[in-house]
């Protein structure tokens, strides 16, 4: 399967699961567009290991995704760069907040509820016509277990990820005769920048020591008592891109270790 010639975006890729993503769709030929905050060197570091690794050509768009400006700044600047759509977009960014309801900022819940939903619903909106004028196009929404249950303390992650996967039904509906498919994967813990906060509030608070911390998280949700890898999440967006997967549309599917089945 070969993704030459095509472009993927993907939001919040300077880290974590959207860098693993991105080098997995460039593995397959793709050319990419990387979004996120971060250290500017360290960027630039990531941006051109993509472009020389893999062959293909890579960009870097700094906007900020928490309004609907910012998701105008990002394709303006995708344009300036030369770059005028993407076929594949993977919709990643995301932060975490944990804390009791009646404790929980409300500035927080909003932002949340601006990076993790309504982003995406933006960036579809500004994405679908191009990919309709291409007769091809493939969104994936980096969605989690928290889009199918809830946690204790995760009211803001939890409402926006059960929005997002119902966002991706409706796209999948909206677009389901013109050869794009719309699909949510739902990682349970992934051992990440986002997820390493959480190891540390919970060293802290429970008196453990970081590893210990790291298998008392993994043991209370996650079965198989192992984190998903980035480049695991990768392999599944890539072949949600793949001919193989053009019939599997406004699906859910978990990587998290029997969290869900139990
Ligand atoms: P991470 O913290 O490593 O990366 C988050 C990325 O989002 C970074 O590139 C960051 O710069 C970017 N970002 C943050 N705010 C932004 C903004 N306003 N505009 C643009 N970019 C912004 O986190 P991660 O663990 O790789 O998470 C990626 C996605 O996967 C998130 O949507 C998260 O909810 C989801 N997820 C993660 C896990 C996990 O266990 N790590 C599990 C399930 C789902």
């Amino acid at each position: 399967m070969s993704l030459t010639g095509k472009t993927a975006l993907i939001t919040g890729s300077t880290s974590g699961i959207g860098f693993g993503v991105a080098q997995c769709l460039a593995e397959k030929g793709a050319n990419i567009v990387l979004n996120g905050f971060g250290d500017a060197d360290e960027i630039e570091k990531m941006r051109s290991a993509i472009a020389n690794d893999y062959g293909v050509n890579c960009i870097y768009v700094a906007a900020d995704l928490s309004s609907e400006e910012g998701v105008k700044a990002l394709f303006d600047d995708m344009k300036v760069q030369g770059v005028n759509g993407a076929d594949i977009i993977v919709n990643n960014a995301g932060i975490q907040h944990v804390s009791p309801i009646e404790d929980f900022p409300s500035e927080k819940w909003q932002l949340i509820q601006d990076l993790m939903l309504s982003a995406p619903f933006y960036i579809i909106k500004c994405a679908l016509p191009f990919m309709r004028k291409n007769g091809w196009g493939r969104i994936i929404n980096i969605a989690s277990v928290h889009g199918k249950v809830a946690s204790v303390n995760k009211s803001a992650y939890v409402a926006a990820k059960h929005g997002l996967i119902g966002l991706g039904k409706v796209v999948a509906l909206e677009t389901a005769k013109e050869n794009i498919t719309c699909n949510s994967i739902c990682p349970g813990w992934v051992l990440t920048p986002l997820v390493e906060k959480q190891v540390d509030l919970r060293a802290e608070q429970d008196g453990l020591s970081w590893d210990e911390a790291k298998m008392s998280l993994l043991s209370e949700k996650q079965p198989s008592v192992e984190f998903a890898k980035p480049e695991q999440i990768g392999a599944l967006v890539s072949f949600l891109c793949s001919d193989d997967a053009a019939q599997i549309t406004g699906s859910e599917l978990t990587i998290d270790g029997g969290w869900t089945v139990q």
